[in-house]
């Protein structure tokens, strides 16, 4: 064996020699499940394997596909109880080097399984032990099949509709199966030998070469120019922060950033937000690059992600641009990677295997030597710490373009204001004056459902859910009460369940509410939901976007989902609703995010000839951060939090971890975690809080109590 080991490793090696063929070697292998620890197969020694090979091994009774994390390891059980590798798979499913240290960083910092994350990495069809470069087999037209005349079927329509489809061109089962073309039809028009599977090996693929940049005449401002130039002549391996306003043009330094890297063949990953991945995003690269683009979001077919992530891999593509889990796509020829709106939440994976995206970002940058820079007009408060401390560079686009006016704010003080169906007089007022002027109005809340509680007149019952804490919504267009928590639906809630009464009213603000309030008042004008109700639809995003886009006069009624993506040049007037929990709520990071989503709502509005108008209708118009934030600006708001966050201990000047448990029951998840506290150690500088319940104890049935831990260093 090439490695020596312990004298009594030797002794049991060959004490049990007769069983196990000379030349077999060990690989410790990650597979998916809870186990923290590796599992050691052996595999003969001329078998091709390599670390962050995928192998299909047993697993008790199962067979699983693992991903090995060393060759040439020491099981620490009997050898004569190793198993051996079932099989090792094609070595295009590979993961590389970075990705895997990658992953095992973050096994380690979140605390997750290795197997886990792992398996998190890889595209799902890979994950279930498919070879990315097996050929795919096409249905295919034999010369009798391509000489029918669809209409000699006659009444066979389904036989008509593949013949058809198969005229055009060859398809695979999936392409067929998303035609709505059954198996039972395949097998007819195979029996009657008018068509046969092909197998057809996918043509290699060629690392991608950079065709000609398109300016078309745009010239980069004296700031930008500034940046680009402080990120392609790095000195160290420091992150950067880019914080632009909005339209200060922050895309345009990703733009010049990349482009001399792509001529030189090296490839680029760009993160962005979950709802951010839209047309107008993509068309910004496609129009300026000639160079293949490789996309990755959340409603790609398990096939096109896998190719997707092939095509990185292989340096067939250019520029990746996906969502939080493509910062685990491995690239050939690695150039840089930008992380747009650094501060979204989206980038942080909230259940399972929680991380961010964002972190794992710099950290990936940093292993691979390259640079990153983490954009945003209203950045995260760890980033701009991290800019204070001197650990990220900063980068400021402080000033629009020439011809661009920032948008005012103004705000109505419900303190003071009498509202009708939530709306000011001044704020009803001002919408019928833009719509009068041919304009757009846009009104956010950020609360989807017709109200967020039902209530009884009679008795002041109120409909819970009953898995969660929480209150049901009412969703007047279905009649039907809804947990936004565990999405449990109550059907036809008529009488009160405590006094059987039935004057039931819903009481507050959604969007359902403030659309119907919109169109009784001005029936002339269309209102225009948008919210993750209205635009469950595939494609019905983009038919709302280009019917507001043909600029007539509309009233938009959304939630956050329009905060992010778009721009609505005819949106001259937004007005904010129902914005005050970001006052009290419970979570440290509520005036942060509050802040970040007025001016990134804000932002959405106006154009050169017509600034926009933000009107914020508040109980807390004279509260002093909003006053900041709306006269200094974010920086001086973002200072202000961070100076009231140091005084109180909180992120990011101490570090915050939380222990969660959840049980059936309240007492056993408690337990749980007092058990912990008994056992564990700390040193002096870490803190436990707790257990404490969870904001929402209860949710989906189950308990959650939560063990905060915090450290100063
Ligand atoms: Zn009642
Ligand atoms: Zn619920």
């Amino acid at each position: 064996m090439g490695y020596s080991m312990p004298t009594s490793g030797i002794m049991m090696f060959y004490s049990c020699a007769s069983t196990m063929p000379h030349s077999t070697i060990f690989v410790a292998v990650a597979i998916p499940t809870p186990l923290r620890n590796l599992f050691h197969y052996s595999l003969p020694a001329n078998e091709q394997v390599a670390i962050g090979s995928r192998v299909r091994v047993p697993f008790g009774s199962r067979k699983l596909i693992g991903v090995v994390t060393e060759v040439n390891s020491r099981p620490d059980i009997d050898i004569a109880k190793v198993r051996p590798v079932i099989e090792v798979l094609g070595a295009g499913g590979n993961l590389t080097e970075p990705i895997l240290r990658l992953c095992r960083w973050a096994s380690d910092y979140y605390h997750h399984p290795i197997g886990e994350v792992l398996a998190s990495a890889l595209p799902t069809l890979l994950r279930k032990g498919a070879d990315p470069q097996e050929p795919s087999q096409l249905l295919t037209l034999t010369p009798a099949g391509s000489l029918i005349d669809q209409q000699s079927l006659g009444r066979a329509h389904a036989q008509r509709k593949l013949l058809g489809a198969l005229q055009q061109s060859r398809r695979t089962r999936e392409e067929l199966s998303a035609m709505d073309i059954s198996s039972q039809t395949i097998r007819s028009i195979e029996k009657k030998d008018w068509a046969q599977w092909h197998g057809e090996v996918p043509a290699p693929l060629e690392p991608f070469s950079s065709g000609t940049v398109n300016h078309s005449g745009i010239t980069v401002t004296e700031e930008q120019a500034t940046a680009i130039a402080a990120v392609q002549n790095r000195t160290d391996g420091k992150p950067f922060l880019l914080c632009g306003v909005t339209g200060s043009g922050k895309t345009e330094v990703y733009l010049r950033v990349i482009e001399p890297l792509l001529k030189a063949g090296k490839q680029v990953l760009i993160l962005v937000p979950e709802i951010g991945l839209t047309p107008q995003t993509i068309s910004r690269f496609q129009d300026r690059f000639d160079v293949p683009i490789t996309i990755l979001h959340s409603s790609l077919t398990d096939k096109q992600r896998a190719l997707g992530w092939l095509q990185a891999r292989e340096g067939s593509a250019g520029i990746i641009l996906g969502t939080r889990s493509a910062i685990y796509t491995p690239l050939k020829f690695p150039g840089a990677i930008i992380v747009d709106e650094e501060h979204d939440a989206s980038y942080k994976q909230q259940d399972g295997f929680r991380y961010s995206a964002r972190d794992l970002a710099v950290l990936r940058a940093g292993f691979e030597g390259l640079p990153v820079i983490l954009g945003s007009a209203t950045p995260s408060l760890e980033s701009l710490h991290n800019a204070d401390s001197g650990k990220y560079h900063l980068l400021e686009l402080a000033t629009r373009p020439p011809g661009i006016e920032p948008e005012r704010y103004e705000f109505l003080d419900t303190r003071h204001l009498e509202q009708k169906d939530g709306l000011t007089r001044a704020l009803r007022h001002r919408i019928g004056e833009r719509l009068a002027n041919k304009e757009q109005v846009l009104i956010f809340i950020n609360r989807r459902g017709f109200a967020p509680v039902m209530i009884c007149n009679d008795c002041s019952w109120i409909a819970h859910c009953s898995r969660c804490d929480a209150k049901l919504t009412y969703h007047l267009n279905t009649n039907t009460l809804v947990c936004h928590h565990c999405g449990t639906i109550s059907h036809n809630i008529t009488r009160c369940q405590s006094c059987r009464s039935s004057q039931l009213s819903p009481l507050g603000l959604g969007t359902q509410r403030i659309e119907q309030t919109l169109t009784a008042m001005f029936p002339e004008f269309p209102v225009l939901r948008i919210d993750r109700d209205s635009t469950r639809r595939k494609g019905s995003m983009e038919s709302f976007i280009s019917e507001i886009n043909n600029g007539e006069s509309a009233i938009l009624v959304g939630t956050q989902l329009l905060a992010k993506g778009h721009h609505f040049p005819n949106v001259t007037l937004v007005a904010m609703l129902d914005i005050d929990a970001g006052f009290y709520s419970a979570d440290f990071r509520a005036t942060e995010r509050l802040g970040q989503i007025i001016l990134q709502v804000g932002g959405r509005s106006g154009r050169a000839d017509k600034p926009g108008t933000v009107t914020i209708q508040t109980a807390f118009a004279t509260h002093p951060l909003m006053e900041t934030l709306v006269q200094d600006g974010y920086f001086e708001f973002a200072t202000g939090l961070l100076q009231e966050r140091k005084e109180a201990g909180l992120p990011p000047f101490t570090f915050h971890a939380i222990i969660k448990a959840e049980a059936n029951s309240s007492t056993t998840a408690r337990s749980f975690l007092e058990s912990i506290i008994a056992k564990v150690q700390v040193r002096n500088t870490v803190n436990l809080l707790g257990p404490i319940p969870a904001l929402m104890e209860k949710k989906a049935g189950r308990y959650r109590q939560l063990l905060i831990v915090t450290s100063a260093n």
